[in-house]
């Protein structure tokens, strides 16, 4: 995750903090190297161009430059800056109402949307206590509900009995009613994929919505589209109420352009990110953290 960034910066700022002093066509320099790493690290160009701007603009201050140690207060100031771009607080998953909290899912075919769905019920089961009910609403992909369930043999979560020829917003009814009578705390639908953002499943998406009034509406996406990725989150943002995104994929991306540029594009928190095949490969996201380990 990050790995050229961090490379990039790393050697951006070991220079820097080699110097004693500092002068503001140093600081000046450096921020447009971290510009470039930036752009290659595939970040939106606006929210680069806002980032370097406010930086620069606070690096070059004079209690920066007059410091015993200029060098490790513009990281400190680049390293707060990155900790914004990320989203700053952790968000976690809002669940906070009377059971069953619902728990819709969105995004595109093969964005790990399934798989997202049983990794967070499996967390919800395994750290929070909660008794979980899953279904499926893909009627478009053959075999999509079946694997959902089969993932819920796997972790042993329950799932919505499939009932042939049932539509989307039937079967939204059904899981809420299942979930109401059998005591289930928590209920997450796992919507269609789509092969790109289709106005007949977006429409679709929004009636099981309208249906469901979900707590939490996450968008999966993949984290190895880079800036497609944020564009598909601003798209579903316009059209549905999403309260977050999961980005899964980030164990295989060395860029990270899609994390950094979704908070500041879309407006929506990064709440999860998946990393890795397994279904415990899930984390929280922390801003800060993050911020911190691009920067070494
Ligand atoms: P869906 O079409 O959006 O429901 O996608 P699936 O859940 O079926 O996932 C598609 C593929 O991506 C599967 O092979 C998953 O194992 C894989 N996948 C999902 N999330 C991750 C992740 O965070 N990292 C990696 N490496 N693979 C993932």
């Amino acid at each position: 995750m990050f790995d050229k960034l961090s490379d990039r910066l790393g050697g951006v700022f070991d220079k820097l903090r080699g110097r004693g002093a500092l002068k503001e066509e140093d600081v000046r320099a450096a921020m447009r190297e971290v510009r470039i790493a930036l752009l290659e690290a595939d970040v939106a160009l606006p929210v680069v161009r806002e980032f370097v701007e406010k930086v620069t603009e606070k690096a070059v201050g004079q209690a920066v430059l007059k410091s015993v140690t200029p060098g490790q207060q513009v990281v400190k100031i680049v390293n707060d800056g990155l900790t914004e771009m990320l989203g700053s607080e952790v968000s976690e998953l809002d669940l906070a109402v009377a059971p069953p909290a619902i728990i819709m899912m969105v995004g595109l075919q093969g964005s790990g949307k399934t798989t997202t769905t049983a990794k967070i019920a499996k967390r919800l089961k395994d750290k929070d206590n909660k008794k979980v009910l899953m279904a499926s609403l893909d009627v478009n992909r053959p075999a999509a509900q079946e694997q959902l369930a089969v993932l819920g043999e796997q972790i042993d979560a329950a799932t919505l009995p499939i009932v042939e020829g049932q539509q989307p917003v039937e079967i939204a009814k059904r899981a809420l009613q299942a979930s109401k009578l059998q005591g289930f705390d928590v209920l997450m639908l796992d919507t269609a994929g789509r092969l790109h953002v289709d106005q007949q499943l977006m429409d679709e998406m929004k009636a099981v919505a309208d249906v469901a009034t979900p707590q939490e509406i996450l968008l999966v996406v993949d984290s190895l589209t880079g800036q497609d990725a944020v564009n598909v989150a601003k798209n579903f943002s316009e059209q549905v109420d999403l309260s977050g995104v999961v980005l899964t994929r980030m164990d295989g991306d060395a860029r990270g352009g899609a994390a950094l540029s979704m908070r500041s594009v879309t407006g929506k928190p990064i709440k999860f990110v998946g990393v890795g095949e397994k279904i415990d490969a899930l984390e929280e996201f922390h801003p800060e953290r993050v911020a911190g380990r691009i920067l070494g």
